[in-house]
């Protein structure tokens, strides 16, 4: 800690760099906390103060931080090799990691293609969908189905799939053009119908627009179970079982983005296991290296790959990649990740810990501006809202969800709120005494910023 000089650092922060989905001009008024080390969930800053990781850096981390089977992991290929291309070549730890993703994705997923972040993976996954109809002789599936509220990441063909208005109205003329389907949030039904009397209807709206329009479409896009950040939406049980009937019926496929909710995230390896589904494309990110590398992978069946199997002067080949694509050390860092899954029992474990966590949400229920609570598995969304029998939302410039996060931070406690949507993802390693703590802390700040009460 002594080497930084915290006054400058301060100061640069303001004077030369940008963050990611920050009001620049807010942040630019306020103290910036400075992370600077970090142990087990809580991350310490470089005046010693420490915060319990309340929604994993970004629905990263998975096992906490320093984690030594990943520490060492990435230690031991430092000293081997940092980079070398995927391209035409291939290093040990790409080759080893797709080996253990595919022993450990649902059955029928055969090939990994490596990126490096959430929102290229999903990129790859359009354009190999795209391009598999082409390759198929069904030139005229160019279009994509995907639905209200959900999100695959910030670049434009991402973007053209998501589903968040404040988020992507800006780019529409940039976007190409989809066909929505109704999201799964049952508190706030877009069809106003009430779970389960409604039959899982908004799957039925999917189906209508497979039957109508199926000749014209490659493939359904869509975050299993939880739509993360519309709102830490949960679907309602069935949905992606009817959904993945849909697609086989109409002949179209089924990508799954389970960049947020893969790696146990919601209590299973990956959330499509919940109901035995298996996509057609899998799109992974985020926890894959447990938090502490950019690595993605969009992993395919068997039939997909082989559409693009041709002579050289065909091109047929699949004429995309990222520079940093398999990168070794990243790839080494999600074997540590997965060693360490093994090791310390990650998944067994994790039941507890969500019946205990399930059972302290109950209490939040009880809160005047508390609408909703819900949860799959480590992914919970409390919805705040002004007045509760209307459902009526607080007004953004109010940024409740921020005053929360403001309150919890003063008691130790890092979150990220989306809106009026209190977040909360800790690392699946949490221990029950600091997830408790977390989800006392959170009760405490949702009290005192909707209710002027500790
Ligand atoms: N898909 C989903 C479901 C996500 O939640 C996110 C990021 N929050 C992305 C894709 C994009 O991932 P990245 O930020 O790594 O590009």
């Amino acid at each position: 800690m002594d080497k930084y000089d915290i006054k400058k650092l301060e100061q640069y922060d303001i004077e030369f760099v940008w963050h990611p989905f920050t009001q620049m001009k807010e942040y630019e008024s306020k103290k910036p906390i400075i992370i600077e080390r970090a142990e087990g969930v809580y991350l310490i800053d470089t005046e010693g103060r420490r915060y319990i990781d309340g929604v994993s850096s970004l629905w990263v981390n998975i096992h906490g931080h320093r984690v030594p089977e990943i520490d060492d992991a990435i230690k031991e290929q430092v000293q081997k090799v940092g980079h070398s291309t995927l391209l035409g070549i291939t290093n040990p730890p790409a080759v080893e990691l797709a080996k253990e993703l595919i022993d450990i994705c649902p059955s029928g997923l055969k090939k990994v293609f490596y990126s490096g972040d959430g929102a290229s993976a999903v990129e790859v996954a359009l354009k190999m969908a795209f391009q598999y109809w082409q390759h198929k002789g069904k030139p005229n599936k160019t279009k994509f189905v995907c639905l209200e509220n959900g999100y695959h990441g910030d670049t434009i063909g991402a973007v053209s799939v998501g589903g968040i208005d404040l988020f992507h109205a800006a780019f529409k003329p940039l976007l190409f053009k989809t066909y929505k389907a109704p999201s799964y949030y049952c508190y706030r039904c877009p069809l106003g119908k009430t779970y389960p009397s409604c039959n899982i209807a908004c799957s039925e709206e999917v189906g209508k627009i497979l039957e109508k329009h199926h000749e014209e479409i490659a493939a359904v896009i869509l975050e299993p179970y939880v739509q993360a950040a519309g709102g830490m939406i949960v679907s309602p049980p069935g949905y992606l079982r009817r959904v993945r009937e849909y697609c086989d019926k109409y002949n179209v496929l089924l990508i799954l983005d389970e960049v947020a909710t893969g790696f146990g995230r919601t209590g299973k390896m990956f959330a499509c296991q919940h109901e035995d589904v298996t996509p057609d494309i899998l799109v992974l990110g985020k926890g894959m290296t447990g938090g502490y590398l950019p690595l993605s992978a969009t992993i395919t069946t068997q039939d997909i790959y082989d559409a693009f199997l041709g002579d050289y002067e065909e091109f047929k080949t699949f004429f995309h990649g990222h520079s940093y694509a398999g990168n070794p050390i990243c790839c080494a860092a999600a074997l540590g990740n997965l060693k360490a899954f093994k090791r310390y029992k990650t998944l067994e474990k994790l039941k507890e810990k969500i019946e205990f966590l399930e059972q302290e949400l109950q209490e939040f229920r009880g809160l005047k501006h508390v609408g909703d609570v819900r949860n799959k598995g480590f992914m919970v969304g409390i919805e705040l809202v002004e007045d509760k029998e209307s459902k009526k939302p607080y007004p953004p410039g109010m940024k409740m969800g921020w005053r929360v996060a403001e309150f919890a931070m003063q008691e130790g406690v890092l979150i990220r709120p989306l809106g009026n949507v209190v977040v909360l993802m800790p690392p699946l390693g949490i221990p029950i005494e600091d997830l408790s703590k977390l989800v006392k802390v959170t009760y405490r700040a949702i009290k005192r910023a909707t209710e002027g009460e500790v």
